[in-house]
């Protein structure tokens, strides 16, 4: 069993080489970040040295994919036009940009159709990913599955389907699977990993599968809540992430933690996981996560 891709959302205040060197600190071989202020606004434009100098970090250090996340405040299906047009030329531009770092991913909501309806909202997704999507470029655009909070797009596998099937160059997509989001949205991951993901491969097809983001769950399956919990502590249970990180169909990907922590929980969640990989215990990974350097935590 080889080690396993993990990393968590980090900040990109201090630039790439920054972040390259906060993931080694906490024993991660990937890492999530904001491709510009998750409020909107303009992205920085990367420092080519810097940048240069993280490509150098993450081929030493032999990391796995990046999933870099678009900003929550995108929206491809908004009933305000300026709101799509606003979004296509950002998304336009981080895929511009996630080229300086070519071979990774680009992870994004597919959107709020906001009353509009599923299938307005999945034809304006669509018709905004063939706009922006360019023919050869390197990033892969991943579409995350959603909890079904209010009018999001992305609340069943169908609906992720249907955004694939639109998509002309539709192998520049894959799809991110969110642990919290498919528990909210009503698949019972943590009962039946492997029915789910039969599923998933029933409907989509498990080959689109390009990523994962770890989260346990406040609430129960099919809440539709999308509130984010630390591993073990929500009503998922660790239980799941063993069988994630040890389950062929999984362990390959790159994983990303967005539970509510401070970095040394990250470093605790990752060090629980990278064990669990490797055949430890449910017993040992939790005494992991409660390690010395614990203290108060804050919810994110
Ligand atoms: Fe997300
Ligand atoms: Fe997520
Ligand atoms: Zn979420």
């Amino acid at each position: 069993m080889g080690d396993i891709v993990v990393g968590c959302h980090l900040s990109t205040s201090k630039g790439y080489e920054a972040m390259g060197k906060c993931a080694l600190e906490i024993g991660a071989n990937t890492f999530a970040f904001f491709t510009r202020n998750p409020r909107g606004g303009k992205g920085k434009v990367p420092d080519s040295a810097d940048v240069q100098a993280l490509l150098d970090l993450m081929e030493r250090h032999q990391f796995g994919k990046l999933v870099a996340h678009a900003p929550y405040t995108m929206n491809l299906c908004s009933a305000k036009p300026d709101v799509v047009e606003y979004t296509r030329q950002a998304f336009a531009s981080d895929i511009e940009r996630m080229e300086e770092l070519p071979g990774n991913y680009l992870n994004f909501h597919p959107g709020n159709h906001l009353k509009q309806g599923a299938d307005e909202g999945i034809r304006l997704i669509v018709e905004g990913l063939n706009q922006v999507l360019v023919p050869g470029q390197k990033t892969m655009v991943l579409l995350e599955t959603m909890a079904g909070k209010g009018t999001e797009v992305g609340r069943t596998f169908e609906e992720i389907e249907r955004i694939l099937e639109g998509v002309e160059h539709d192998e520049l997509m894959g799809v991110c699977l969110d642990t919290c989001h498919v528990n909210d949205a009503g698949y019972p991951i943590a009962e039946d990993l492997d029915g789910v993901l039969d599923e998933f491969d029933h409907v989509i097809g498990l080959e689109r599968l390009k990523a994962l983001h770890l989260n346990d769950s406040k609430n129960p399956l099919a809440s539709h809540k999308d509130r984010h919990e630390r591993l073990g502590q929500g009503t998922l249970g660790l239980a799941v992430f063993q069988k994630i990180v040890t389950n062929p169909r999984t362990s390959g990907l790159p994983m990303i933690l967005e539970t509510p922590n401070e970095l040394s929980g990250y470093r605790r969640e990752i060090s629980a996981l990278r064990a669990l990989a490797r055949g430890a215990s449910l017993e040992e990974a939790e005494a992991l996560l409660k390690a010395a350097d614990d203290k108060a935590q804050k919810k994110a």
